[in-house]
């Protein structure tokens, strides 16, 4: 069964594949790789925390929302930097400033989510449970999904529950297009649609490109069904390989690769 990660290294290089996972080769720790590790980490603890947030709000706590939840995701921050202290350190980064350079995002989600809550609570009146039950999206973090009819599986970060709808969400960091997503993003968000169908209602995702604060949708088809079927085929091709795919032809790609020290000592 291959992960859902090898398809968008495939994208990106079919070399990757092999030096990640045939050859089990591990990345050196790198600046944005760190950076990005610690939103994911925090991004996902928001998630888990959120259920248990919402239902310790009391009546008290309504003028203060805003203080309480600026608090929670800055200690949740506190937390995920902590537990990068290696990666920091091998990437020679400064801790603090890792930390400071996150909070301001951090604290407008905190701000953005106490004010959702304090005016859903202040127009329906509801509280714990039932203010839990109400809330129009749900949510679930890193949800484990495989597929033995499609040989696939994968660890989704983020899924948005709608009654029996489920919605996939990839969270990015780095770069995004003028328009729409990374082909390697949208792959990657259609064989989640695929894996969640095998078990419950999925027709579309988001990836959130967490550096410009901006969501993108992408929507099932079956071209697209097909295309990351094929793409699953060519991974298991490399997957089965006795040889090492051949060098990227793009001098750009190899510059950002993360795997370059490694690529040429295998040429
Ligand atoms: S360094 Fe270039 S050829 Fe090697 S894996 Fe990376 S992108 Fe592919």
């Amino acid at each position: 069964m291959i992960p859902v990660t090898a398809l968008s290294d495939y994208l990106y290089c079919p070399r990757k594949v092999y030096l990640r996972h045939v050859l089990k080769f591990i990345p050196p720790v790198r600046e944005p790789v760190v950076k990005g590790k610690i939103k994911h980490d925090v991004f996902d603890a928001i998630s888990k925390a959120e259920e248990s947030m919402v239902l310790g709000i009391k009546p008290s706590d309504l003028g203060n929302l805003d203080v309480i939840y600026r608090e929670a995701y800055k200690g949740l921050l506190e937390n995920s930097v902590s537990k990068f202290e290696e990666d920091i350190r091998k990437s020679e980064l400064d801790k603090g400033k890792v930390f400071s350079d996150a909070l301001q995002k951090f604290l407008d989600e905190a701000s953005y989510r106490a004010r959702f809550l304090r005016e859903m609570i202040e127009k329906t009146g509801l509280l714990g449970q039932d203010l839990l039950n109400a809330m129009p999206v749900k949510q679930k973090s890193e949800l484990l999904l495989y597929s033995t009819r499609l040989g696939l599986k994968g660890v989704i970060d983020r899924v948005e529950v709608f009654g029996d709808v489920h919605v996939p969400v990839e969270l990015k960091t780095g770069s995004m297009p003028r328009e729409g997503v990374w082909l390697n993003h949208k792959m990657q968000i259609a064989s989640y649609i695929l894996l969640l169908n095998e078990k419950m209602k999925s027709d579309h995702g988001f990836v959130e490109y967490l550096d410009y604060n901006v969501r993108r949708k992408i929507v099932m088809n079956p071209f697209l069904e097909n295309d990351v079927k094929e793409l699953i085929e060519k991974v298991n091709r490399v997957f089965s390989s006795d040889s090492i795919p051949g060098v990227c032809d793009n001098v750009n790609k190899c510059r950002s690769c993360n795997f370059k020290d490694k690529c040429s000592s295998n040429g």
